[in-house]
């Protein structure tokens, strides 16, 4: 591999001792300043009567508490306006961004403007392994509002030193014009805007395949990773598809490389992953599901240590042919933890579901999962297909798909086109209606 397949070689190639002693040293540095500076985790570290001095190694880790994000929910509605969880005044920080609210009350984060520096970097660094360069032509066609991450995009291709435009202010047909007459290279937003792009696009008889983008970059929603949607994306753009995932509390923490289709790089040097089991805390063994645990290394001002993410992720063996010694996630984020349904005593994840769903939708096409209750354990596929298809037809292979594939069989019913939400950003595929968990 040449010098210019990464944006620091040193970092991303590094073994994985100089990889282990960075993040401790990291780690170090996050914990004394926290500890005498940010009274959320002041007080938690105390509550558990432990000091910054009793973490000596990376093993020690599991001896700090788990964060939830319920904690920081209460300790905001709390302490307003922004909460405890600060390690410094606030005149130095320089940017605010909140949480997209799906699970509650929107969460406020605050950046300094060095934590930004950071979160800029660890964009830079996914975006070059996904092949962007300075001299690359990148599109934002949508506005993103107060949530982090197309910001944090943004950002990185102005470390990169690419070319952004800000295509929020217009419509979609504007944003295709100008990603036409711009000889656009690459364009950031979500999988369902990619595609919804690429429908529109069709309806006034343009072709995006044959424009000059080459690589789409998606927040928000994880289509990058899986086969499905990849391949829809691939073929209404002629473009490669990457994932950029991460949360808004905790930074971005993956990096999608060229060589993977179903996996992500964790960024090691900015982030510590431990992958538990969500009942018993304990550490599960590599190639094994999980749920994911963050600490962010970068990010002293506003931290997030040991969160509890409730996604469902797996360690990956092998190695990657693009020389980054950094760990793979296999599949990035499988479900949530929480969002598993039991219908009939087998287990789904609603995400699983959808990429069957998917396979048999064409661009223009939507769906919708949604669940009753836990005890009778109903679960519908609502789906909304385009004219000239045939229904019954379509809704039959889908059915037959979801019985071989779960050995179970799931409701699919055909709704008339425009009854399902659509959304710029991200298009809610499920949704929980079971009783008992209403009030979480
Ligand atoms: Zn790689």
């Amino acid at each position: 591999m040449t010098k210019d397949e990464y944006f620091d070689q040193k970092e991303e190639t590094a073994s994985r001792d100089e990889i282990e002693l960075l993040q401790f040293q990291k780690l170090e540095i996050l914990l004394k300043k926290v500890y005498a500076s940010n009274s959320f985790y002041r007080k938690k570290f105390d509550d558990f009567g432990i000091t910054p001095s009793d973490i000596r190694s990376l093993n020690d880790l599991p001896k700090l508490p788990f964060t939830v994000k319920k904690e920081f929910e209460e300790d905001q509605a709390k302490h307003p306006l922004f909460g405890t969880n600060l390690s410094e005044p606030l005149e130095n920080f320089a940017r605010y961004h909140q949480t997209t609210g799906t699970t509650g009350k929107p969460l406020k984060w605050l950046d300094t403007k060095e934590s930004w520096e950071w979160r800029g970097r660890c964009a830079a660094m996914a975006l070059w392994a996904a092949g962007v360069r300075p001299s690359d032509i990148v599109f934002f066609p949508f506005a993103f509002g107060p949530h982090a991450a197309y910001w944090g995009i943004f950002e990185g291709v102005w470390k990169v030193g690419a070319l952004a435009i800000a295509g929020g202010g217009w419509d979609t047909l504007q944003r295709i014009k100008s990603i036409l007459e711009n000889q656009v290279t690459v364009i950031c937003c979500t999988p369902t805007y990619a595609l919804r792009l690429a429908e529109v696009a069709k309806e006034n008889r343009i072709n995006l395949s044959e424009s000059s983008v080459k690589i789409t970059m998606h927040a928000g929603e994880p289509g990058a990773l899986i086969p499905s949607i990849r391949r829809k994306i691939e073929e209404a753009w002629g473009a490669t598809p990457y994932d950029y995932p991460g949360l808004t509390e905790v930074g971005a923490y993956g990096i999608h490389c060229q060589y993977q289709k179903q996996a992500i790089h964790i960024n090691e040097s900015g982030f510590f992953i431990e992958v538990i089991n969500p009942k018993t805390g304990e550490s599960v063994p590599e190639g094994e599901v999980g749920e994911m645990i963050i600490t962010n290394l970068g990010r002293s001002c506003s931290p997030t240590i040991r969160l509890r993410t409730r996604d469902l992720v797996r360690f990956k063996k092998s190695t990657c042919p693009c020389g980054r010694t950094f760990r793979m996630l296999d599949g990035g984020i499988l479900g949530r933890s929480d969002d598993m349904v039991i219908i009939r005593g087998i287990n789904i994840f609603p995400p699983r579901v959808g990429e069957v769903v998917e396979g048999h939708l064409v661009v223009g096409e939507e769906y919708q999962m949604v669940a009753y209750s836990e005890k009778g354990g109903e679960f519908k596929v609502m789906i909304e297909l385009i004219e000239g298809r045939n229904r019954d037809e379509v809704a039959k292979a889908i059915r037959e798909d979801l019985r071989q594939r779960f050995e179970i069989r799931i409701e699919v019913e055909v709704v008339p086109h425009g009854t399902l939400p659509r959304s710029e950003y991200k298009s809610k595929r499920f949704v929980d209606k079971r009783e008992d968990l209403i009030h979480r």
